[in-house]
């Protein structure tokens, strides 16, 4: 049975006017599911994001079973964190706001254990606890289990990531065999389920997931950067895609104007759109996008709301979304009307995680990209260049041109080619190559990630080097943290190592007199891939 309104439970009044006073409008989808089975007394297995209410799902039935007269213990909820014990007792204090002589009591490590043992002494019916905590009372038999009916286990698969899997199987050895016990997990790995069924009776297993949501069908990428390199890969982006209006999305209203800044600064026509902004300055930087005078939108979720242009060809999730639904209504502000459409997400560190779970959640496939290096933009920018070429060959008069062309190669040694390439670098704006760094030639080493400097290095795996030691010798000789290194490509002669720009000067230095594996070494800036 799955329920469309907390009316037809039929709860105690007071429970419903706490629902009420707490806004409640309608169950979640997990309220739905879980409350009717809990009030049936039976064994539960809830499964459902966070987020989705699962305090209320238990904390309701709870309520409801709990007898307020009865000053025994009469109900365990088990929480991973002081945290979690302290916002599920709260949302219960809540919802029991109208009820008489109903007592909650959070208890977890870190409090004074005399107190703790005061207020559970004065008639407490329902602790919400960690579980370490929760068995020392047991054992000092400050907390009494006679009495106990209901075992709630939230946020189980935490409970067991932080090694609490001993724990609650000492608490529910102790807890009366005659009781309801209900678990709540985001996921169910496989000793979730060993627990379910040592400790649970016929439990019935609920699954929330979320609504389906509809994602357009353009093409996702996404990109391992870390921050500081996040507005160089966004501008090699938009010069390898050149998409004709772009949407940045960005979560803080200051890296909206911080990003606005940097993208003008490198020639780019960009504008930002928070809510800080007046009206009329909404409107204005609106209506310059949709004429094209701006073709960068940088905007935060709420800005961007209802924002409905067709030409927008790229999406980039500068920030990770907060929200996972964000996610689906960034991404269709692209590929509308049957044009194409990109989007390109930034993960640094454990956002790759988070990523994995909007992917699961949107059920979409997201996919890994290399950054463009330097020359997979040249390389674009060239193609572009010499596309417009044909037109301008095939549409204007270029005798002036041809002229002056003609009396430089018979001034010069240089031939009609050597001054078309000159040209050609000179408009993507590459012709003063930026080398030359204190006499070490730090151009393009073919360096996987932006702000690296690929090295090369004279031993490898012949010589019995491994990884651990090349890392121990940079890190070691030059005093750069050995994390900041990045990828380490090992051959049997030879090894690639990257290693920030900013030290690479100092590696280079330490390195001269440094021995690996017995080996004096040579280190060098290697040669662009
Ligand atoms: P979970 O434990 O699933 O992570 P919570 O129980 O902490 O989620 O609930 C998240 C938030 O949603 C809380 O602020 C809670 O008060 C609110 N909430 C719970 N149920 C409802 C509902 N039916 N309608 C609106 N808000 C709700
Ligand atoms: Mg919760």
């Amino acid at each position: 049975m799955e329920i469309t309104n907390f009316e037809s439970l039929g709860l105690y009044p007071e429970i419903e006017k706490a629902i009420k006073y707490m806004g409640f409008e309608e169950p979640s989808l997990i309220q739905a599911k879980a409350i009717p089975v809990m009030m049936e007394g039976r064994d539960l297995i809830g499964q459902a994001q966070t987020g989705t209410g699962k305090t209320a799902a238990f904390g309701i039935p709870l309520l409801q079973k709990v007898d307020p007269k009865n000053k025994k213990l009469q109900a365990i909820v088990l929480c991973p964190t002081r945290e979690l014990a302290i916002q599920v007792a709260e949302e219960i204090r809540n919802l029991a706001k109208y009820m008489h002589g109903i007592k909650v009591v959070p208890i977890y490590g870190g409090q004074e254990i005399v107190k703790q043992i005061r207020s559970l002494k004065s008639g407490t019916q329902i602790v919400i606890g960690t579980p370490g905590r929760v068995m020392d009372h047991m054992r000092r038999k400050t907390i009494k289990m006679e009495e106990v009916h209901t075992v709630v286990l939230d946020e189980a698969d935490e409970m067991l990531n932080m090694g609490f899997r001993e724990d609650i199987e000492t608490i529910l050895e102790g807890v009366p065999e005659e009781r309801q016990t209900a678990l709540f997990s985001a996921t169910m790995p496989k000793p979730i389920l060993e627990i379910t069924r040592k400790y649970q009776k016929q439990a019935e297993m609920i699954k929330a997931t979320k609504k389906e949501l509809t994602v357009p069908n353009i093409e996702q990428f996404y990109y391992e950067v870390k921050p500081k390199n996040k507005e160089e890969v966004l501008s090699r982006l938009l010069d390898v895609y050149t998409p004709k209006l772009s949407v940045i999305f960005c979560n803080t209203k200051k890296q909206v104007d911080l990003l606005v800044t940097a993208l003008l600064g490198r020639g780019y026509f960009a504008a930002g759109l928070h809510g800080d902004m007046k009206q009329e300055q909404r409107d204005r930087v609106m209506q310059g996008f949709r004429s094209g005078k701006t073709d960068i939108l940088v905007a935060t979720d709420v800005a961007a709301r209802g924002i409905d242009v067709d030409e927008v060809e790229a999406v980039f999730n500068y920030d990770l979304p907060q929200d996972d639904e964000y996610y689906v209504h960034r991404i269709g502000r692209t590929g509308r009307a049957g044009r194409v459409g990109r989007s390109f997400s930034f993960v640094s560190g454990r956002e790759v995680y988070k990523l994995k779970e909007i992917q699961r959640y949107c059920k979409t496939k997201i996919y890994a990209q290399k950054v463009p290096s330097l020359d997979d933009v040249a390389n674009t920018k060239i193609e572009n260049i010499l596309d417009d070429v044909d037109g301008i060959i095939e549409n204007g008069d270029l005798t002036m041109m041809i002229q002056a062309i003609q009396n430089k190669v018979n001034d010069s040694d240089y031939t009609a080619m050597d001054i078309a390439a000159a040209f050609l670098k000179m408009c993507i704006g590459m012709a003063d190559d930026e080398t030359e760094e204190d006499g070490f030639d730090f151009g393009d080493t073919g360096a996987e990630e932006p702000g690296m400097v690929r090295l090369f290095i004279n031993i490898g795996k012949k010589q019995k080097a491994k990884p651990g030691d090349i890392v121990g010798a940079l890190a070691g000789e030059s005093g750069m943290p050995g994390k900041l290194i990045g990828t380490i490509d090992m051959f049997d002669k030879y090894t690639f190592v990257e290693v920030p720009r900013e030290y690479a000067k100092e590696v280079l230095m330490a390195m001269k007199h440094t021995k690996i594996k017995g080996k004096t070494i040579a280190v060098e800036p290697a040669n662009q891939k």
